[in-house]
């Protein structure tokens, strides 16, 4: 599997400091208050973990999922909303928490959902971010690093054909290995 990684773009110890800096800007805007942390499936899994272990009050996690992406790298349909045992969002402090937003359509149908359920705040946290192919006009509050290009990465949750999420690192696959 690491043989098909041509560069890493973040070690795993650049991505534990950056974790634990965002946590603590999570703390600094909610400070005690109760959380919903919406963990966005698959790729957000390990972000997820890394990031809600580092937050000081009471945190209550939900899972959902976005269907946007099918076995390529590029969007093939509008994101679908799951939201596994769904909850009553009304009054909720919301942070949804994203492996990486791209276009943003993912992130847009999510607060959409949340604000319609009638939470009291929605706010976003992206490990990554490509500024790129924004699209929908949305904000990320917290966000681990901004990708300038247009690459498609992998690892630390991010997958490529339900691959690689297993990577302790982000990286750019060598050629050959992203189909068309
Ligand atoms: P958006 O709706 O913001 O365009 O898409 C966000 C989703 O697209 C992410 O949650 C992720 O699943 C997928 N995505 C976008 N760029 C990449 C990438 O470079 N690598 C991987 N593995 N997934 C990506």
């Amino acid at each position: 599997m690491e043989a098909d990684v041509e560069r890493i773009l973040y070690s795993r110890a650049q991505i534990d400091e950056r974790v634990k800096e965002l946590a603590a800007q999570v703390v600094g805007v909610y400070r005690e208050k109760d959380l919903t942390v919406v963990v966005v499936l698959s790729g957000a899994f390990m972000f997820a973990a890394d990031l809600v272990r580092h937050l000081a009050q009471h945190v209550e996690v939900v899972f959902v999922r976005a269907t946007s992406y099918g076995d390529g790298t590029a969007p093939q349909h509008a994101p679908k909303i799951d939201v596994f045992d769904p909850i009553d969002w009304s009054g909720r402090d919301v942070l949804i928490v994203e492996d990486i937003v791209d276009t943003g359509h993912t992130l847009s149908a999510l607060i959409g959902v949340v604000t319609a359920g009638g939470a009291r705040s929605v706010r976003a946290c992206a490990f990554l971010e490509k500024t790129s192919r924004r699209a929908a006009d949305v904000e990320v509050e917290f966000a681990g690093f901004q990708l300038e290009g247009d690459e498609f990465v992998v690892g630390y949750g991010l997958d490529l054909a339900g691959r690689y999420r297993n990577l302790p690192y982000v990286g750019v696959l060598r050629a050959g290995r992203i189909p068309d």
